[in-house]
């Protein structure tokens, strides 16, 4: 018998993953060609040659025991030197080793930050839509989420409501941008405005509030938008960062987080970080994919493919007349659900072998989430299939398509 705390994953398990499932069944009913799967967030485009070069020089070089050993629970010291270094480099900071935590993946940090921050009954807050796993991360610690209703229709984080879901019991808000769903990146503007409300807060109730910056997405931005460096902007700041997008690495799991000196209680945190690397059972990030990314830390994978799957695909939602946030970052877009109910949407767009996730799975109904890490390809084949699915609504069709993003 299992856990009672585990059956309601077991039963409501990821609406996304349901999707991918559904996406395979559908495949083998149609023919893989004829389906047209934007339900998941998995990089459709390689790691850049160096990963693999490195990779393959690390096993001719290094010494196996190093490549396979067990080192301190924090990674090896030349790697988060190396990032240290890296990051001053590109964001004029004073990070050194010891404010590097390498983790497995953003996931991996998100759990070893929570674990080290929150007591039971602490809140956290997200700005909805939310990456859904946040959920389950503050509940494996006995936090309790505390949800920012969107801020319609530029999605930037609600800051008047943010300002009052503040309490004495708020240990952490979780900012994510670019951001999964919506594909926006946060303004330097709302950036300063949430540092302002996070400094009166502590102010006003004696307490020491954690903003946790998860930055998968961070080197995923077109049209030369700035994603701002939020260390920079409030000393609460701690940073996760992962590789599984920036080097299209998912399944290496690997990441670090950022936990700068200005921190409250610098010592203590950085020490429970290193500690809840080991009890949760990680005990370390992955040696060698560690060693790899430390060797490949001014590669990006190409995003010159997910910006042309973007202009292709935003092109003609457009033209269709579906109402999308303006997509910046991350490989998301943020449609407007023609219909009140998202899932009914949903099950419309399945009707012709359209996958999407419903905007309910990001606590922000009404919204379908369409993730184009895909295959060019398969967005030109999917052109007829939208085409249908649009003729189901009476959409407003623009006289022009306004160019939100703008012309290479
Ligand atoms: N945070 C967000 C917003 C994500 O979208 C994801 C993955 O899709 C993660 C965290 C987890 O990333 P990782 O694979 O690095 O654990």
């Amino acid at each position: 018998m299992i856990a009672k705390k585990m059956l309601k994953y077991v039963e409501g398990s990821s609406v996304t993953r349901a999707m991918f499932e559904e996406g395979k069944r559908l495949a083998g009913l149609y023919g893989a060609e004829n389906v047209y799967d934007f339900s998941l967030g998995n990089p459709s485009v390689a790691p850049p040659a160096a990963v693999k070069e490195s990779m393959i020089r690390i096993l001719q070089e290094e010494d196996s025991n190093k490549i396979h050993g067990y080192m301190s629970n924090a990674g090896h010291e030349e790697v988060r030197d190396a990032i240290a270094d890296s990051l001053n480099r590109k964001f004029g900071t004073a990070f050194s080793r010891q404010n590097i935590i390498m983790t497995v993946g953003a996931a991996g940090g998100l759990n070893v930050i929570l674990k080290s921050i929150l007591d039971s009954g602490d809140e956290v807050i997200a700005f909805a839509p939310y990456f859904s796993e946040y959920n389950n991360y503050v509940a494996n610690y006995d936090g309790v989420i505390v949800a920012v209703s969107p801020s319609i229709p530029d999605f930037q984080p609600n800051i008047a409501e943010f300002a009052e879901k503040i309490t004495a019991k708020t240990k952490a808000v979780i900012v994510n941008t670019p951001n999964n769903p919506t594909g926006v990146v946060y303004s330097e503007e709302t950036i300063q405005a949430l540092a302002a409300v996070l400094e009166k807060k502590q102010q006003e109730f004696g307490t020491a509030i954690y903003l946790i910056a998860d930055e998968p997405y961070r080197e995923l931005v077109y049209d030369g938008a700035e994603v701002p460096y939020l260390t920079k902007y409030y000393n609460n700041t701690i940073v996760g960062y992962s590789y599984s997008k920036s080097l299209s690495l998912p399944g290496e799991r690997i990441g670090y987080l950022v936990i700068p000196d200005e921190a409250d209680d610098f010592e203590n945190l950085v020490n429970a970080a290193a500690i809840a690397t080991r009890i949760l059972g990680f005990v370390n990030a992955p040696s060698l994919q560690q060693l790899t990314v430390a060797r490949c830390l001014e590669e990006s994978t190409d995003i010159a493919a997910y910006d042309a799957n973007r202009r292709l695909l935003y092109g003609k939602l457009k033209e269709l007349g579906f109402a999308c946030a303006k997509p910046e970052g991350a490989f998301y877009m943020w449609v407007k659900s023609p219909e009140k109910d998202d899932s009914a949407f949903v099950a419309k767009a399945k009707e012709f072998n359209l996958l999407f996730v419903p905007g309910s799975a990001f606590a922000c109904p009404g919204y379908v989430r369409i993730a184009y890490c895909v295959d060019k390809t398969m967005i030109e084949r999917s052109f007829g299939a939208f085409e249908k699915l649009a003729a189901c609504y009476d959409l407003e069709k623009p006289t022009a398509i306004r160019e939100e993003i703008s012309d290479k």
